[in-house]
Formats: structure tokens, C-alpha cells, sequence
């Protein structure tokens, strides 16, 4: 006997969930790429791209994952030798800052560590001592998914104006966009990066760049716009084969398409983000329940501070790699592995685990997925605090 039979869910943050709908819409013949339906779809998903990051700037998409989409963005803004703040609240920041090095960028970090947001003062002050002006963009990720931080980048916006810097202000929202409330035009950011298979409930396979006119302007002077990532022919090239550098990406446009009605068009990205806080918070419920006299705890102690796409924890012992484990083996759910936090030594990594409610979840998943992790802390006889089922459920009750 297997209780994992049934339907496997991948409660991981990316990738995530893809919706049968969006599954179907891809499940088609090849499309005409010179003329026809994939023409107007495509310009139609760009306008959607755009509103939902609150955008009225340029949308390049690129045939790649989100790494891509941070070399994308890089090149179009940087020269070698030139200088960038990276804010760094986790993994994801340190890698993007890394990348970035390998480009020739000379970093200044801000390290907050993997426990806590970002300061924006700190910001201001480490612009404030940029006399000259030598710093071309200041890299913030919005959702570091390792750390599961979220930053107040209106805040960020704020800093970098309050110290009068003219620095471009980048996000990564790979983990955000689709899940927690992001306004690209109203925080003031030039240039945001994103990838499908998160919030977008796509396969990996999309990473897209947001970008202003600034970040345009900034965009003519930088030597790293090679053919493949230079932004301006995908936005402003006469065909459409110049708006992806060669062939579409066909299929993913269809899936893109039908995921942006969805957001957009049917439930409505207010309700979208709305979704994503209720659920965070019957997660957050569990864990706090659990973590009563017990080696468990959440990784990001604010819950101002915590993203509604992900949830990373500590269960000591190696105990969050025993119940990943329990979890895939006995109850068909997947559960995220703990991500640069504890690289060092094996057991500290299975000390760590992080919990997905990103993109195509609705409460019996997320309950689902607490209740399988209840039933593997028995099982293993892992210590918890009592009352987490009930906590989370109340939090999906009152909701509604
Ligand atoms: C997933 C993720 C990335 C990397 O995206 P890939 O598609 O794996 O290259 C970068 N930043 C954040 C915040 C992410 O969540």
C-alpha cells in the first residue's frame, strides 16, 4: 500500500503548479510564426505582461529561465568596469551579485543576511558616499525565494531618492510577479526581471525584462548589448522574429497567454495577491503553532517582513530532510529543499525546508500539504507544538 498514489503535487517555489488550462492551451500544432494568430496573441500577452507589473514600460521576453533574465537585463544596462549596489537578503541576491561579477560589474554589497529585509537607510547611506556618482543601478531582489524575505522596494525607491542618487533601481520579482503585490510604475523601478514558471504558472522556459525610458536611455552606452540580449530590437524591431531574436517561443506564448487571463481577466490580480496572503498565513499559523517548544522555526521572524510565495523554515536535527522525504514517499507532496542556507555541511541543509503557496494553489492544497507534514512529524516522532491544523484552518475560515 502507497499513499502517495493519486495526484503528485511539486510544492515547490518554481516550478510550480502549471493549470491544466494552461497545459491544454500549449497542446497544439505549430503555429504560422510569419503571419496569423501568434502575432496578435503575442502582442496581446505583452500588454498583459505589463499590467500585471503595474507597468506602462517596455516588455522584452527572452527564450530562457530566470537566469536569463538577469543577463539579459545586465546587458543592456552595464559596461564592463561599471559599478553596481547589490542588496542582498538571501541566495538569490548573492547569485544574481555573482553573475554579475562574471560580467565585469564591480559590486558594492549590502549583506542583510539570510534572516531579515533590507534597510533601506542603509541604502541611502552607502548612495550618500557614491560622491561621483559611479553607481549605475542598485540590484534588489523584491522575493529572495531562498530566504523567503520579502523587501519594501517603494521603500528602496525612497533611499535612493532621499540621497539624491541617480542610480537605476533593479529588481528581480522571478518569485513575486503573480504572487505578492508588486507596481513597477509606482515604486519607481527601471528595470524588472521575471521568469514564467513561478507566478506565472508557466514551464520554465520565459525570462522577461520590464524596462523604462531611463533604463532605455542608460541601455544606448552599454558595451555588454550583444545580438541575443539586446533589448531594443525584441521592443522596437519591425518583425516579429526581431521581437524574440529567431523563433518564437510558440507554444510557451500560448500557455502565456491563457495564464494572463486567468490572473488578469478572470480572478483578478488583487485577488491573486489576496489568495496568496491568506494561504502564506495559514502556513505561517502551522508553523507558529508547531514551533511551540519545539526545534522548529520560521525562517523570517516579521511577518511584514515574509513573502506570500514561499515559506522557508528550520526543522533542526535534520529533521526538515526527513520530512521532505516522508512527505514525497508517503504522501505524494514535494516539499522545497533548504537553499543556501547552511551550504557548508550536509546535516545543517537537511535542517531546512521551504514550503511553496506559489501561483496555481487554492486552500485544500495548502491545508493538504500541512496536514501530510503533521502526519510525517508523527510518523517520525519529530517533535511540534499542538493546535497547527487548527490555526491554519481558521486562518482559511475567516477569510472568506
Ligand atoms: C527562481 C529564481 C531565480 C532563478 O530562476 P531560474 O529560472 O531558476 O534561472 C532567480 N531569482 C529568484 C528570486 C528566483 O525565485
Amino acid at each position: 500500500m502507497a499513499l502517495s498514489q493519486g495526484r503528485p503535487y511539486l510544492a515547490i517555489p518554481g516550478p510550480s503548479v502549471v493549470p491544466d488550462r494552461v497545459l491544454n492551451a500549449m497542446h497544439r500544432a505549430a503555429p504560422n510564426i510569419y503571419e496569423g494568430e501568434i502575432i496578435e496573441l503575442t502582442a496581446r500577452a505583452l500588454d498583459d505582461l505589463r499590467r500585471v507589473a503595474f507597468s506602462t514600460s517596455h516588455v522584452a521576453i527572452y527564450v530562457g529561465n530566470g537566469h536569463a533574465g538577469w543577463e539579459a537585463a545586465a546587458a543592456n544596462v552595464f559596461s564592463r568596469g561599471d559599478r553596481a549596489l547589490a542588496v542582498m537578503t538571501g541566495q538569490f541576491g548573492i547569485n544574481w551579485a555573482n553573475a554579475l561579477r562574471r560580467m565585469a560589474v564591480e559590486i558594492e554589497t549590502l549583506d542583510f543576511g539570510r534572516r531579515s529585509p533590507a534597510d533601506p537607510a542603509k541604502v541611502a547611506a552607502a548612495l550618500g558616499r557614491d560622491k561621483g556618482h559611479t553607481i549605475r543601478a542598485v540590484l534588489v531582489t523584491h522575493v529572495d525565494t531562498a530566504s523567503s524575505v520579502r523587501n519594501d522596494i517603494a521603500a528602496i525607491r525612497a533611499a535612493i531618492d532621499a540621497a539624491g542618487h541617480p542610480a537605476l533601481l533593479m529588481v528581480d520579482g522571478i518569485a513575486s510577479l503573480g504572487c505578492d503585490e508588486f507596481r513597477m510604475d509606482d515604486w519607481g523601478v527601471d528595470v524588472f526581471v521575471a521568469a514564467s514558471q513561478k507566478g506565472l504558472m508557466l514551464p520554465p522556459g520565459l525570462g522577461i525584462v520590464w524596462f523604462s525610458d531611463k533604463a532605455r536611455e542608460a541601455s544606448r552606452r552599454a558595451d555588454w548589448r550583444t545580438p541575443y540580449w539586446d533589448w531594443e530590437p525584441r521592443v522596437f524591431g519591425p518583425n516579429f522574429s526581431n521581437h524574440f531574436c529567431g523563433t518564437a517561443p510558440t507554444h510557451h506564448l500560448f500557455g502565456l497567454r491563457e495564464s494572463l487571463a486567468m490572473i488578469l481577466d478572470e480572478e483578478g490580480i488583487e485577488n491573486v495577491w489576496a489568495r496568496h496572503r491568506v494561504l502564506a498565513g495559514a502556513v505561517w499559523a502551522a508553523f507558529e503553532a508547531w514551533s511551540g517548544g519545539s526545534d522548529i522555526e520560521i525562517n523570517i521572524a516579521g511577518r511584514a517582513h515574509r513573502a506570500h510565495a514561499v515559506t522557508a523554515a528550520r526543522l533542526g536535527g535534520g529533521n526538515a530532510g526527513r520530512l521532505r522525504q516522508w512527505c514525497e514517499q508517503e504522501a505524494g507532496i514535494t516539499l522545497g529543499v533548504g537553499l543556501g542556507m547552511a551550504l557548508s555541511s550536509e546535516p545543517a541543509y537537511q535542517d531546512f525546508l521551504r514550503v511553496a503557496h506559489m501561483g496555481h494553489v487554492n486552500a485544500h492544497m495548502t491545508l493538504g500539504v500541512l496536514a501530510a507534514m503533521q502526519a510525517g512529524m508523527v510518523a517520525l516522532g519529530i517533535a511540534h507544538g499542538p493546535g497547527a491544523l487548527e490555526a491554519a484552518a481558521a486562518v482559511v475560515a475567516l477569510a472568506g
